[in-house]
């Protein structure tokens, strides 16, 4: 992440407060909303992106992320619109604290907590699937972090080209944490599988402060990542207090044959829940939205659209926009 990159727009209703930050192809502020006297996080697409297929892909991000806003673990969108100057925008809760790419860092998180946050990020992950949506770009810079301390997973939607952790994202997917096939094939769209991965991956560098295929003080360039990536290697956890358990299930969630992981968010989340208790930690609660059997029809149509869109990273099943 670096600063704003372009200026706040003015909006109505809205005091601008400070710059947050800059993505890939939007910027995000700070503003008080004047009905509520809150603070508020608007994400606004930058001028130079006002294309057709930019603003569609916006579009889709806000759609998307109301309708799965509910779930207390995926950040709040409270309102879109375009501002005066035609720049469309997002308005979300503010997430005050540090993301976990930045809390992760080191290797500083204990391990009960790690469990408590993969098990609830698990549940927002399954959360979307159920909804229809994958997310394809789930890492600890898009895990946010409430006024309470809460996880809140976000970025839906527009592509990046650098991810935070420095190492450069190869067709809108960040290197350290996209699944083998998402990497290796450029056609490939993701699957429920591939966040499954992305999931795993994200919880194993909140214990590590890196990502599983980034060789700390090692040579981590694009190209070389990408090489351990079709090898198969991943670098092993070595950290004495996270138990064995834990780190068998990480190790599978990370295979580099989908078919070895397990087959849901939700089933990520049961067997950390088991790790919990075999530490003899109260289990985090399962908080899921949704009907169970959505994630089927997701890889079909992930399948169906391979070759004709360039790895979106949110997918609505039936190709139009989840209900806002
Ligand atoms: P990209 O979207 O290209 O992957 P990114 O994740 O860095 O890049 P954004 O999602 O646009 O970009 O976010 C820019 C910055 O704003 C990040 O530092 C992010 O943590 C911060 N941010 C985004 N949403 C919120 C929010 N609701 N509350 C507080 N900070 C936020």
């Amino acid at each position: 992440m670096s600063g704003a990159k372009g200026p706040a727009p003015d909006l109505p209703g809205f005091t601008f407060t400070e710059s947050i930050g800059g993505g890939g192809f939007a910027d995000v502020f700070l503003f008080t909303q004047h009905s509520t006297g809150r603070p508020v996080a608007v994400k606004v697409l930058r001028a130079e992106h006002l294309s057709a297929a930019s603003l569609g892909q916006f579009q889709v991000e806000a759609n998307v992320m109301a309708g799965v806003s509910a779930h207390p673990y995926i950040v709040t969108i409270h309102d879109a619109g375009v501002a005066p100057d035609g720049r469309p925008y997002i308005v979300m809760e503010h997430y005050p604290q540090p993301h976990f790419g930045i809390r992760s860092r080191g290797g500083r998180l204990g391990v009960a907590e790690v469990l408590k946050l993969a098990v609830q990020i698990a549940c927002a992950v399954e959360t979307a699937h159920r909804a229809s949506i994958l997310h394809r770009d789930i890492k600890p810079a898009n895990v946010l972090t409430s006024a309470f301390g809460d996880p809140g997973l976000t970025d839906f939607g527009i592509a990046g080209v650098q991810a935070d952790d420095g190492v450069t994202a190869a067709g809108g997917v960040s290197l350290g944490f996209a699944a083998p096939e998402v990497v290796l094939d450029e056609h490939a769209t993701g699957s429920v599988s591939s966040d499954v991965y992305s999931l795993a991956a994200t919880v194993y560098a909140l214990l590590t402060g890196h990502s599983p295929v980034f060789v700390p003080g090692g040579d981590n360039s694009p190209g070389v990542i990408t090489q351990r990536i079709a090898q198969g290697t991943t670098v092993p956890l070595t950290r004495a207090d996270v138990p064995r358990s834990f780190q068998h299930l990480l190790n599978a969630a990370l295979a580099a044959d989908p078919a070895h992981r397990p087959d849901r968010a939700v089933s990520f989340a049961q067997a950390v829940q088991d790790v919990e208790q075999e530490l003899r930690l109260p289990a985090t609660p399962l908080v899921l939205v949704g009907p169970s059997s959505p994630a089927a029809r997701i890889e079909r149509s992930a399948d169906d659209d391979e070759g004709t869109r360039r790895k979106p990273r949110v997918v609505s099943v039936d190709g139009a926009p989840a209900p806002a």
